[in-house]
């Protein structure tokens, strides 16, 4: 499986047929922290002669119909993803969710319950700044956020534009990440509760990014709690850890899987496609799927 996983670092600028045998399955737009739209999101993939991205926005579907009708001008597949904040024994893990039915009631209602949760939070975060004698409206935070899920990401683009922080980063760094005073964290759903939630409307479930201290125990755990697929490409993941997870996953009967984990720029010179796999990892994820949905239901 190894082998069928690769990065390759520039995205190419002239269109030939091998080139579009990219898939890019770890985005976000503006639906949740990305800088860019759906719209502007498929058209960089098609730029970069993808030839499918993932739209996985954090707890957030909202934005897979904008992706799929700009698609639609620029032959481009969508694949309808998600990516859930799961805790599991204390740690924070990412699960991210391929094919799910988008407009399934049970995610719709989820997504909806997390939204208002998040607002709740940002209640919370906005007392504790003000505390610190840095108020700041929520107006001021929810235009950042737009039709997305509000985050501490717009928090943080708020505090800058208000000069309360010099920077995107410093603003985490002093006020909102973990451990700092500002620090509120947000509703999470248990792993075993997201894996179920993702497989009940059709979808596959994988391990977001596991080099971000996701020790190798919670990944055995999480293979017993019906995991699918692992994500082995990604920016964070040098070449030792790709391999090593790709070993996880060949030892566990996992699927692999890779991506950018775009934010439309938020990241220095970030561009979708930077990192990928190639369009068999689609193909086997959907084989994977025709076989696995009739043992769910
Ligand atoms: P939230 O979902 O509101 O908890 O925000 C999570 C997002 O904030 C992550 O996806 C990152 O994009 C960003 N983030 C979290 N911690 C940091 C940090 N220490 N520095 C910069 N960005 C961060
Ligand atoms: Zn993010
Ligand atoms: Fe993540
Ligand atoms: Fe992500």
């Amino acid at each position: 499986m190894s082998n069928q996983l690769q990065v390759k670092p520039p995205a190419p600028t002239t269109s030939t047929s091998t080139d579009r045998a990219w898939a890019d399955l770890h985005t976000h737009t503006t639906y949740s922290d990305g800088l860019l739209s759906p719209p502007e999101v498929v058209a960089q993939a098609k730029a970069a002669n993808l030839r499918a991205i993932a739209v996985t926005d954090h707890d957030e579907i909202r934005g897979i119909d904008a992706a799929l009708n700009a698609a639609k001008d620029f032959d481009i597949e969508i694949v309808s993803g998600v990516e859930l904040s799961v805790t599991h024994k204390g740690i924070d893990v990412h699960i991210l969710g391929y094919f799910v039915d988008h407009h399934n009631s049970k995610l719709v209602a989820f997504v909806k319950d997390f939204q208002q949760e998040r607002r709740l939070r940002l209640d919370r975060i906005l007392a504790k700044l003000a505390a610190m004698g840095k108020p700041l409206s929520k107006e001021s935070v929810l235009i950042k956020a737009g039709t997305g899920s509000v985050g501490r990401p717009h928090i943080a683009d708020a505090m800058v534009e208000a000069g309360f922080v010099e920077n995107y980063y410093d603003a985490f760094s002093l006020y909102l990440a973990d451990g700092r005073p500002a620090y509120v964290p947000k509703k999470k759903l248990a792993a075993a509760e997201a894996i179920k939630l993702l497989h009940d409307v059709g979808g596959l479930a994988a391990i977001a990014h596991p080099g971000l201290d996701v020790p190798d125990e919670i990944i055995l755990e999480m293979v017993h709690a019906g995991i699918d697929a692992i994500e082995t490409v990604h920016p964070r993941h040098g070449d030792a850890r790709r391999q090593h997870y790709t070993s996880i996953a060949e030892a566990n009967g996992l699927l692999t899987t890779g991506g950018s984990d775009f934010h439309g720029g938020r990241k220095i010179n970030e561009r979708v496609g930077d990192f990928r796999v190639t369009y068999e990892v689609v193909e086997k994820m959907k084989n994977y799927l025709s076989k696995a949905r009739t043992a769910w239901v």
